[in-house]
């Protein structure tokens, strides 16, 4: 039977639309969500991201606001600028868009967002909260996985889940939020011993290493769900030819492009051995916008809406 494709695209169209209806009935009690997001120097690829990012609250009808400091911005200046956004009633998610210069002491300045408005979920406290179990603002990755799987009835509990990555913004919270939907977790990294074998066992693969098509056939347990979490930009022809030696429409699409996105696990072996998989593009990636708004909506509806009374 050949894999289901786990349509990314699909599920965050499904959560949007029921954002809607929120943003709508916080609308008639006055409220607005509003998120700032903060943009340091010129950065590519964060100027793309933090593009989409207002373009998701401009659509869903939320307030946005980008803050674009220079690049010679100091830490303490930075942390004024946030605290300047903590204190504005309007403002419910603040996102600083990382990486930030060497300069600023990154660390301090994700401390120095008030909990409440961590809609990143990167917060010591709100760490915290999904740890106990208690979770409020989790972070949106790891969030969009889970209503992956939810929304496509993956069975968790029970489960055995391999998470191959063990970073504090995916695999950590992925692994916390499966344990906590009863999957039996396993957390692999670099110095894990035998990666494909231990990957093997899994019911639920998740992959978050940042190694293009890393994951081969060999690391899939036959029927296994595969949560692909990395994004990858291929800019030279020879790893391009390594991965798709046997697709040359993926070669002259690369050739025509000058660059191809890939996952962590080879697209085509997952199509040959799960039982359900998450394209690259089109699987997690649009989960991470959609929970980035379902937090900020969350955040306003907490902090601001007619039940926080
Ligand atoms: P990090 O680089 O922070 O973490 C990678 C993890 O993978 C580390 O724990 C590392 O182990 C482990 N690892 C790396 N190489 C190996 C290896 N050869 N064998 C075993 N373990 C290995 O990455 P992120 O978690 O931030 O991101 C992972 C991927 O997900 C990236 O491709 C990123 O672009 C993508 N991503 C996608 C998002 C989306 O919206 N879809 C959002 C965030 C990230 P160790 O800790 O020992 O070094």
């Amino acid at each position: 039977m050949p894999a289901r494709v786990l349509d990314g695209n699909q599920i965050r169209d499904q959560i949007l639309a029921e954002l809607g209806a929120e943003v709508n009935s916080l609308a008639a009690a006055g409220i607005r969500p509003g998120l700032a997001a903060v943009l340091v120097g010129n950065n590519a690829a964060s100027e793309v991201y933090v593009r989409n990012k207002i373009k998701a609250c401009q659509t869903l009808g939320l307030h946005s606001e980008k803050i674009t400091p220079p690049e010679t911005i100091t830490t303490s200046e930075m942390l004024d600028l946030v605290g300047g956004l903590n204190r504005r009633d309007e403002i419910d998610g603040i996102l600083v868009q990382l990486p930030l210069p060497p300069q600023v002491d990154s660390k301090r300045v994700l401390l120095a967002v008030d909990p409440a408005k961590d809609v990143d979920g990167f917060h010591p406290y709100n760490v915290g909260c999904l740890v106990a179990g208690r979770p409020s603002l989790v972070a949106c990755t790891p969030a969009g996985i889970l209503e992956i799987l939810k929304r496509s009835a993956i069975p968790i509990a029970g489960r055995r889940a391999v998470v191959l990555g063990r970073s504090d913004i995916v695999g950590k919270p992925v692994a916390m939020l499966l344990l906590h939907e009863h999957a039996t977790v396993t957390i692999c990294h670099s110095k894990t011993q035998n990666l494909a074998a231990v990957a093997r066992e899994a019911d639920i693969l998740i992959a978050a290493l940042g190694r293009p098509a890393m994951v081969t056939s060999g690391f899939i347990r036959p029927g296994a769900t595969v949560i692909d979490v990395g994004i990858n930009r291929l800019d030279e022809s020879a790893a391009v030819e390594r991965i798709f030696a046997a697709r040359p429409e993926k070669i002259e699409q690369f050739r025509q492009k000058g660059s191809l996105l890939v996952g962590d696990v080879h697209p085509d072996h997952a199509a040959e051995c799960a039982g359900a998989y998450t394209p690259v593009p089109g699987g997690v990636g649009p989960l991470t916008i959609a929970m980035l708004m379902s937090n900020t909506v969350r955040a306003a509806r907490l902090r601001r809406g007619p039940a926080s009374a």
